[in-house]
């Protein structure tokens, strides 16, 4: 099949490295030859500047794409000549806190208490709803932990609202958590789903870090209770192709921070570590493929993300167990430049490598 991909960055250039082994095809909306995909199928923007998207629907089977904030009119408009996985109502669910938020609770999944900001009178009345301290988030467009505000002490209010800078925005409760989850699942055409083991992340200055898989010392029952909400969200967003939900581990149970539509930062470890990638998952998905077993291929597997520059990688490429996948980006601050992927029989293996490569990690 030819797939076309809305984006061209390390997730696209991942999905198609996963994709040509089944005899697909790629192209990308990309514009220029240094994005992370370009290479690796045709480029779509840098052929034909002035109608790419219509080029790239015409080259396409399916059209998928990177990132929840592809517009969700132009998937509407694609979706009437070909098929967009996932689908219109998970994009228009997911690019949106609000949204997404009242998707949880309609289902009832547990999530932080909320109110949806366009004042300085809504954000003043929303603290005293919810208390602090609380985090103030824009509605969309945030990543890597940007645009939010962390209020503590009410005289951070119209600091806060400032920050957003005339934005919606949505004030969160901040959750007590233990640590970081997140579940990836992938769902066929055909309803078929699978679920990757829940995993454990480690952000720092809101940057994943680090994932561990499977997450440990986790109570089956927790792994049950993930799989049953994903399972709901899958249904009811008929979602097609691999979803995310980040959660948080607390005394009480889990409570579900927010949701991507897409291959996810803390899914790169099942490139080596699982019997099939989140990748390959997602592409068999959205092209009708029978999905692959999702089991772990060792005991222990662990992602580092290499973030701003691409450091001392001999090091990872001198491990047996340890697996380098770069971006083809340029450093910069805060930029995620590749990853390393390590595999161990045990925790205690596992650790040691994870030792062996801690320059790569923030103190
Ligand atoms: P997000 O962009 O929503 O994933 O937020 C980035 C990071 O901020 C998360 O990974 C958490 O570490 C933290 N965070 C976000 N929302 C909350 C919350 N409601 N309570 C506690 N921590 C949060």
């Amino acid at each position: 099949m030819k797939i076309g991909i809305l984006g061209a960055g390390q997730l696209g250039r991942m999905m198609a490295i996963s994709g040509y082994p089944l005899n697909h095809q790629f192209g990308f909306s990309g514009a220029t030859n240094n994005e992370p995909s370009a290479l690796l199928g045709r480029m779509f923007a840098l052929e034909d500047n002035a109608d790419y998207i219509e080029s790239l629907v015409a080259f396409a089977d399916v059209i998928t794409y990177e990132s929840e904030n592809t517009d969700v009119d132009m998937v509407a408009e694609i979706s009437k000549n070909i098929p967009v996985y996932p689908g219109e109502k998970s994009l228009f669910t997911t690019q949106h806190r609000g949204r997404e938020k009242a998707l949880f609770e309609q289902l009832n999944i547990p999530c932080a208490p909320y109110r949806m900001i366009n004042s300085l009178a809504d954000l003043t009345q929303a603290i005293s709803d919810i208390g602090l301290p609380a985090i103030l988030k824009t509605a969309t467009e945030g990543y890597d932990g940007k645009g939010q505000f962390l209020i503590r002490h009410k005289d951070q209010i119209k600091e806060a609202f400032d920050s957003m800078q005339g934005v919606e925005s949505i004030l969160e409760g901040l959750v007590d958590f233990k640590r970081e989850l997140s579940l990836i699942a992938v769902r066929g055409i055909d309803n078929d789903h699978r679920y990757y083991p829940l995993v454990e992340n480690t952000h720092h200055n809101g940057i994943l870090r680090l994932t561990i898989a499977p997450a440990q010392a986790l109570d089956p029952n927790i792994q049950k209770t993930a799989e049953r909400y994903m399972q709901m969200l899958l249904d009811e967003m008929d979602h097609v192709g691999v979803l995310t939900i980040e959660l948080f581990e607390t005394a009480h149970g889990l409570v579900v921070n927010e949701m991507a539509p897409r291959v996810h930062n803390s899914g790169h470890w099942s490139i080596e570590g699982a019997n099939t990638s989140q990748f390959e998952n997602h592409i068999r998905a959205i092209s009708g493929m029978p999905l692959g077993d999702t089991t772990l291929t060792h005991a222990f597997s662990a992602m580092i993300n290499i973030i701003g520059n691409i450091g001392l990688t001999d090091i990872a490429l001198s491990m047996p167990n340890a697996h380098l996948h770069l971006y083809d980006k340029s450093e910069r601050a805060d930029r995620k430049l590749g990853h390393i992927n390590l595999t161990a029989p045990s925790k205690a293996a596992l650790d040691h490598s994870i030792h062996q490569l801690k320059d790569f990690l923030p103190n």
